[in-house]
């Protein structure tokens, strides 16, 4: 039962930071405030009384239009809302069943509680990222670099610090096997970015992959390890290679062909949605992977 409840407070805690990322995504690229005006309509500057501001029952109420000028509310407003409230309430309804266990170390219960408040910000940052390249083409330095400085912390305190929580014997130098460790997947994964960038500049003599992917694809090492990322990038990479084809299988691509091959997609959204479920599901993943090869 407490289980449910938590999972019901996380769900409703994300829509509400969900909103407020709305909030941001629409601002950020305008080098807005976030804090002043109040939440207002796009088209018209109508502020929005507090009935017309709440997650997904507002937009839905007022089907997805403004109640002043009727201009289009866009699909992104409850696609965020709903997307941070489904990814919070996840790792919660994960995390519930451990924490309720009598025998746990209080140490351990509060350690947990600590870890999984980081990662639901991490599940919020890489949300914000994949909605900012595929309206903007634009992965803000800050967001990866504190994100990679926060995915190091976490990742290196959880690898020294859990075995001893857990009652298990104290690993001496724990801490600076656990940090090195994770440096070494952060330089693995930047090297691997740079590596394709280089590849694709001798080919085509162009950028294809931005120094923003590489820095992205470095907090995606920091959280998930090596393999995790790895993991993201080859689900971004296929996803991403799914939308092209169906964009060019669209009859509106067959009369831009030229327009086409010089477009961009938004590597950074699809790694970001990559790195969202090796994140949820990817120690199942690459276990059911390796089983599969026989290794
Ligand atoms: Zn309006």
């Amino acid at each position: 039962m407490i289980r449910i409840l938590c999972t019901i407070f996380a769900g409703l805690l994300g829509l509400a930071f969900g909103s407020f990322l709305n909030v941001c995504l629409s601002r950020w690229p305008e080098s807005e405030s976030i804090v002043q005006p109040r939440s207002h309509c796009r088209h018209c500057t109508h502020t929005l009384a507090w009935w017309e501001n709440i997650p997904l029952l507002s937009w839905l109420a007022l089907r997805g239009r403004c109640r002043n000028c009727r201009a289009c509310i866009g699909w992104r407003y409850p696609l965020v809302e709903l997307a941070v409230a489904v990814l919070w309430a996840i790792p919660v309804w994960k995390l519930m069943p451990e924490l309720v266990d009598a025998n746990l170390p209080l140490a351990l219960i509060y350690f947990e509680l600590a870890r999984t408040a980081c990662v639901l910000i991490f599940l919020w940052g890489l949300v914000a990222m994949a909605m900012l390249d595929a309206e903007n083409l634009w992965l803000p330095d800050w967001i990866t670099l504190p994100g990679i400085a926060l995915g190091f912390i976490v990742f290196s305190f959880s690898s020294a610090l859990l075995p001893s929580l857990n009652g298990l014997e104290w690993v001496p130098f724990g801490f600076l096997s656990a940090a090195l460790q994770s440096l070494l997947a952060i330089l693995a994964a930047v090297a691997l970015i740079l590596f394709i960038r280089w590849i694709y500049w001798l080919i085509r003599r162009r950028e294809g992959i931005g120094l923003g992917d590489a820095k992205l694809m470095a907090m995606l090492a920091a959280w998930l390890g090596l393999p995790g990322a790895l993991l993201a990038f080859a689900l971004g990479v296929v996803l991403g290679a799914l939308v092209a084809v169906i964009l060019l299988l669209m009859p509106t691509a067959q009369n831009r062909s030229e327009g086409w091959a010089a477009s961009k997609l938004p590597l950074g959204t699809f790694l970001c949605i990559g790195g969202i479920v090796s994140s949820l599901w990817g120690q199942p993943i690459l276990a059911a992977y390796l089983r599969w090869t026989g290794l």
